[in-house]
């Protein structure tokens, strides 16, 4: 349903400060209409736009603004398959994927066959391969053979212009941050594209609007310029711990706001999929809080059976619709046989149960089955009309709150104005 008071927020947290990150090819020009227009304008493709595919959850940082730093909150650790990386790419050649980012969470540079990741998605025809890296293990060979392998865009996260900035910032697990290696290592893949006489990567660096950083915003843009970049950005801090939401809403009530004019764009452009396969849909849900499905691995096929054949021997009383509702129709028909079979006398918790079954179902799930199945129609159809807060994940999103700030302030509002849900 189109609203027409809704304003497709494009990245509110997102700020270039200098330079140019777009190229100028008709391809690449297409596919960014695709980003752009496809939100405003509600069409879903068949297959996302773009994914963004986890090399690795893990981090070599422990940056205090990072959910790595929390213990309590770190993912679990590992690394993509490569069957699992050549089986999106394939379903995407064939279906429209135009662009992948090779990050998520983690430092995709740990990833040994990144540069075989750049190189394969190249040959099956993505327009735009790109990843963010904290530029620390950026040394020669891994630039060379990056630039080898066609990447086109890299992002680096560097947080501040000189040693005093960004070594309390960006720092290792036991020890301070090291400026003077990352200056290094960007300064080096600039030179050594220029000696190659290639046009890519183009290199972005962006910082993180923080305290400590936020008066030198124009020195570190002036600085990166003059040291390897092609552009600069910052992004806005996001709210990770709830820290903050704005400078007048707790984020209980934040939660509880309901802002009309707000429509993310994400539904409508990508999907993100974690290292293990699982799917969610959006940068704004790093703890996997609305899971989308599963996608089946070849040889884990063994592990599905066993899981099959465990689920068989369970209760059989999880049959309410909540379970059924956000899977495909074909996915039901599965559920009720299996469900039919199963020893309804037993005693295991029904959430459990019904865990189990939605893996089961969603084991089979493919990134199109994913993309244009009930749970994110529902996502988008809140979005369209101006229902944000009804999604939990998005409810307590700090990209809703970050335009949320935003449209207050253009709009010249205090702080607060918004309606609230009653509590
Ligand atoms: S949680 Fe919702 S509002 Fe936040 S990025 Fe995801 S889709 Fe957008």
């Amino acid at each position: 349903m189109p609203n027409d008071e809704t304003t497709v927020m494009i990245n509110p947290s997102f700020h270039l400060q200098a330079g140019c990150h777009e190229r100028d090819d008709p391809a690449y020009k297409a596919y960014r209409a695709r980003w752009h227009k496809n939100p405003a304008n509600n069409v879903v493709e068949r297959f996302p736009v773009h994914l963004d595919i986890e090399t690795t959850s893990a981090c070599n940082l422990r940056c205090p603004m990072c959910f790595q730093a929390q213990a309590d909150t770190r993912p679990d650790y590992g690394f993509m398959r490569w069957d699992l990386f050549t089986r999106l790419i394939d379903e995407g050649s064939e279906k429209g994927l135009a662009s992948i980012k090779l990050q998520y969470r983690g430092e995709p540079l740990l990833s040994d066959n990144l540069e075989e990741m750049v190189a394969y998605a190249k040959q099956k025809g993505v327009i735009e391969v790109m990843f963010n890296t904290n530029a620390t293990l950026l040394d020669s060979k891994r630039a060379r053979a990056l630039i080898d392998a066609g990447l086109d865009k890299i992002i680096c996260s560097v947080d501040g212009h000189t040693p005093e900035v960004y070594n309390p910032i960006r720092v290792f697990p036991k020890r301070p941050g090291d400026f003077d290696l990352v200056l290094r290592n960007i300064q080096g893949l600039r030179r050594l594209r220029e000696e190659l006489g290639s046009a890519h990567p183009l290199i972005r660096v962006q910082m993180v609007d923080m305290p400590e950083n936020h008066a030198y915003v124009q020195e570190y843009t002036d600085f990166w310029m003059q040291n390897g970049a092609d552009a600069v950005a910052i992004e806005e801090k996001l709210d990770y711990f709830g820290e903050f939401v704005s400078l007048s809403l707790s984020r209980a009530e934040a939660d509880r706001a309901i802002y009309p004019e707000f429509q993310c764009e994400q539904p409508w452009q990508r999907l993100f999929v974690l290292w293990n396969g699982k799917v969610t849909m959006c940068c704004g849900d790093h703890y996997h809080r609305l899971p989308l499905g599963q996608l089946f691995m070849p040889d884990e096929q063994e592990e599905l059976t066993a899981q099959l054949a465990h689920a068989r021997t369970r209760g059989a009383a999880e049959t309410r619709d909540g379970l059924l509702e956000v899977t495909p129709a074909t996915r039901m028909r599965e559920v009720r046989k299996l469900v039919g079979r199963l020893d309804s006398h037993d005693e295991l918790s029904l959430v459990g149960v019904r865990d189990e079954y939605d893996n089961l179902v969603q084991a089979r799930a493919t990134i199109e089955e994913i993309w244009s199945g009930e749970t994110l129609q529902r996502v988008r159809h809140a979005h369209r009309g101006g229902r944000s807060h009804e999604i939990s994940v998005c409810a307590s999103c700090s990209l809703r709150d970050a335009a949320h700030r935003n449209y207050n302030k253009q709009n010249g509002n205090p702080d607060d104005a918004t309606q609230k849900v009653p509590a």
